[in-house]
């Protein structure tokens, strides 16, 4: 009887976790061949929404600007903790009527149990397309907007000793982990989520042409990165961009249309990769041309453009 029952334990419990382990292995093929709203030939009679909203689950959304009234297109993420919210990245523009992220967050925030906590919004990194919705959360005190590109941000995330330790950020049964990654922008960060084993990557890693200011840096970090998920189960890495085909083809700047896009996801594989391209460039800057993506130091006129935008 006893046996009987252990066995009958046993067997649910193997229906559960297989339950859930479908569920989740399910979620992240599912966003691994996901086909994101791309933009169109035709923006000017184009309908899709301003924002695309993918629920991942109910405590993690992506967000996705439209290609056609931005080109930059950025992802946002949406982090859902027992105590508190972290909204990261604000996209390009403060503009409501153009791109309502203000509303949009507030639609998704707005379901039981949640409803009432507090938002942090930080950011990846100090760009003007990461950070220019900012203003819209500026009249509403639930949301706290981290100013970008000062200190504020390391002294509220307990990164001390900039760029050398991580630190972890907990959201209420959310564990996060910050990791400084300058390289493409000084003040860059990742994001890891132990609950769902996500490595937020920014600009500083994703499907496209990052270029990046300051290569040794960007090295170190990658390096940084790459000893991070040897230590920490990572299931898969999601920047703030797609810029490159299913076949490898980087899209041309400014476009509003991009048929054919790659995956958003990469992998510990790509990373791993591209720590052992860096390594063999010794500090030196040069472009690098992997499967998924592009890295190159960046000009004179992108450094100036780089500086204008942060
Ligand atoms: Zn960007």
């Amino acid at each position: 009887m006893k046996a009987k029952r252990v066995g009958y334990y046993f067997s649910s419990l193997v229906l559960v976790l297989g339950l859930v382990t479908t569920k989740f292995c399910y979620a992240d093929d599912l966003l691994q061949n996901y086909g994101w709203i791309h933009g169109s030939e035709k923006c000017k009679t184009n309908t899709d929404p301003a924002i695309e909203v993918l629920e991942y689950n109910p405590s993690i959304y992506i967000l996705r600007e439209n290609k056609c009234l931005s080109y930059e297109a950025p992802f946002i993420y949406v982090l859902i903790g027992e105590q508190s919210i972290l909204l990261l990245d604000t996209g390009t523009t403060s503009d409501a009527a153009k791109i309502p992220l203000y509303n949009t967050i507030q639609k998704i925030i707005d379901q039981p149990k949640v409803a009432e906590l507090p938002v942090i919004v930080a950011h990846t990194h100090g760009h003007l397309d990461h950070i220019s919705g900012d203003e819209q959360f500026a009249s509403d005190s639930r949301f706290h907007v981290i100013t970008p590109n000062n200190e504020e941000f390391k002294n509220y995330f307990n990164l001390s000793n900039w760029p050398n330790e991580t630190s972890t950020f907990n959201l209420g049964n959310r564990e996060l982990t910050i990791i400084p990654t300058p390289g493409h922008h000084k003040e860059s960060i990742a994001i890891y989520d132990k609950n769902t084993q996500w490595l937020l990557t920014g600009d500083t890693l994703y499907p496209g042409k990052i270029y990046i200011k300051d290569w040794q840096a960007y090295s170190n970090s990658i390096q940084r990165l790459a000893n991070f998920t040897q230590q920490n189960p990572t299931s898969l890495l999601l920047g703030s961009h797609i810029e490159i085909s299913k076949n490898g083809k980087i899209y041309k700047l400014g476009n509003h249309h991009q048929p054919n896009e790659a995956s958003l996801v990469l992998t510990t594989k790509d990373l791993q990769n591209l720590n052992k391209q860096l390594k063999q460039t010794k500090g030196k800057p040069k472009k690098l041309e992997l499967e998924k993506f592009t890295v190159a130091p960046i000009s004179a006129l992108q450094r100036l453009l780089s500086n204008i935008l942060s």
